[in-house]
């Protein structure tokens, strides 16, 4: 049987590591915001060549926490319009409407399941204030035309970098986008101060043990304000500056991060060997490969194929011991908790929730197992 996702074989290569950490964690005695947390933040803001880095509970807080951060500096108000893909996690939509913004849908591409930048500008009003692109299945959006577009109309770029760890997007030019006309309200569209939302669940391309999440910026205000929204609002103890929350990263999990942070270069290197195999030797007509023609830097937190036979073919692969998963199965828009708009239609977000399958693919697949996958699938015939 070939497990969609084997947690326990992921983690087992860390298990001395984690058990001294936990040892020496137990010893000290500091279990809140120490020297974990600032240890993990510095190398993580590092690892993602960006300035700043702030750990808090997970990814929605993350997502969350940004938006709530750029309401009490009065870059957003309650009630903006953001710009969101149709086609994503729950989470990212969540996100907006926690932070008392209104999520905007966009279709995505077909060919790339991420937001179509063509589509965007139609949808923008004199209230919409951001674009939330969110780059699913680790694969970067389309960011030199969404950055375009937020400098056109002034908007802020909120990134769900959630499935993307180590992703990047390689820039056909590095000065169009710097700050030649801009004034300091209008700094965080900048290419140079991207600001991403991360999650560390357990099955993230960095995963820890439990719930985690950070956000990454060049933004040092924002950063500051972040840092406090996650602890009640303060900086120093007991003085609440703002009315924060309590969404902190754990200094454990932090510790776990620390001990595996190092290997993520090499796991996204395994995810992106074992997806080129998918993509050259899958070769059933009836199977549509994902996009990637290797400009930018996917790291394949997902692979996820398309059939109009879907359903078939996940039973036929669980008949033949490889596990698969479906990512997801109902849009957003669809979704029960979303009632006032389960009446709106995106032809091509339900298409992609009606076909899509994912693959197992992460760094503890055997070559043999790889093989097996590609043999099985085309052999496929429906
Ligand atoms: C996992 C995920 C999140 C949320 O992260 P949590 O840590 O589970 O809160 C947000 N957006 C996307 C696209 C995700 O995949």
């Amino acid at each position: 049987m070939i497990k969609f996702l084997d947690l326990h074989k992921i983690n087992k290569p860390f298990e001395t590591d984690f058990q001294l950490k936990f040892q020496q964690f137990l010893d000290k005695g500091w279990y809140i915001l120490g020297n974990e947390v600032q240890q993990f933040e510095a190398d993580f803001a590092s690892f993602c060549n960006s300035k700043y880095c702030v750990g808090v509970g997970n990814g929605l807080d993350a997502l969350v926490l940004i938006f709530k951060a750029y309401i009490e500096l009065g870059y957003l108000q309650k009630g903006d319009e953001v710009i969101v893909p149709a086609n994503t996690y729950i989470a990212s939509i969540l996100a907006v409407l926690q932070a008392d913004l209104i999520p905007v849908l966009v279709e995505p591409k077909l060919e790339t399941y991420n937001i179509n930048p063509d589509l965007i500008e139609a949808k923008i009003t004199s209230n919409t204030k951001a674009i939330l692109p969110v780059h699913l299945y680790g694969q970067i959006c389309e960011m030199d035309i969404i950055i375009e577009i937020a400098l056109k109309h002034n908007l802020l770029i909120v990134e769900d970098a959630a499935q993307a760890h180590g992703a990047s997007y390689s820039f056909q030019s590095q000065s169009q986008f710097t700050d030649k006309n801009l004034s300091t309200n209008e700094l965080s569209v900048r290419a140079d101060s991207r600001t991403q939302a991360f999650s560390f669940y357990p099955g993230k391309n960095l995963g820890c043990l439990g719930d985690g999440g950070a956000v990454v910026t060049n933004d040092l205000q924002l950063a500051e304000t972040i840092k406090k929204l996650r602890n009640y609002g303060s900086e120093k103890k007991y003085y609440n500056e703002l009315q924060g929350v309590n969404s902190r990263l754990d200094e454990l999990q932090a510790a776990f991060l620390n001990i595996k942070l190092p290997f993520l270069i090499k796991e996204n290197n395994t995810r992106r060997n074992i997806a080129k195999r998918f993509l050259n030797e899958i070769n059933n007509p009836k199977i549509v490969l994902p996009f990637w023609d290797g400009t930018h830097n996917h790291v394949f937190h997902l692979f996820v194929i398309r059939t109009e036979n879907r359903d078939e073919l996940k039973s036929y692969l669980s008949s033949k011991g490889i596990e698969t998963m479906i990512h997801y199965p109902i849009p957003p828009h669809k979704q029960r908790a979303m009632k006032d708009w389960n009446h709106l239609s995106f032809p091509i977000t339900e298409k992609i929730h009606n076909e899509v399958l994912s693959l197992p693919l992460n760094g503890v697949l055997t070559d043999d197992e790889v093989s097996k996958i590609i043999k099985v699938l085309n052999g496929w015939t429906s």
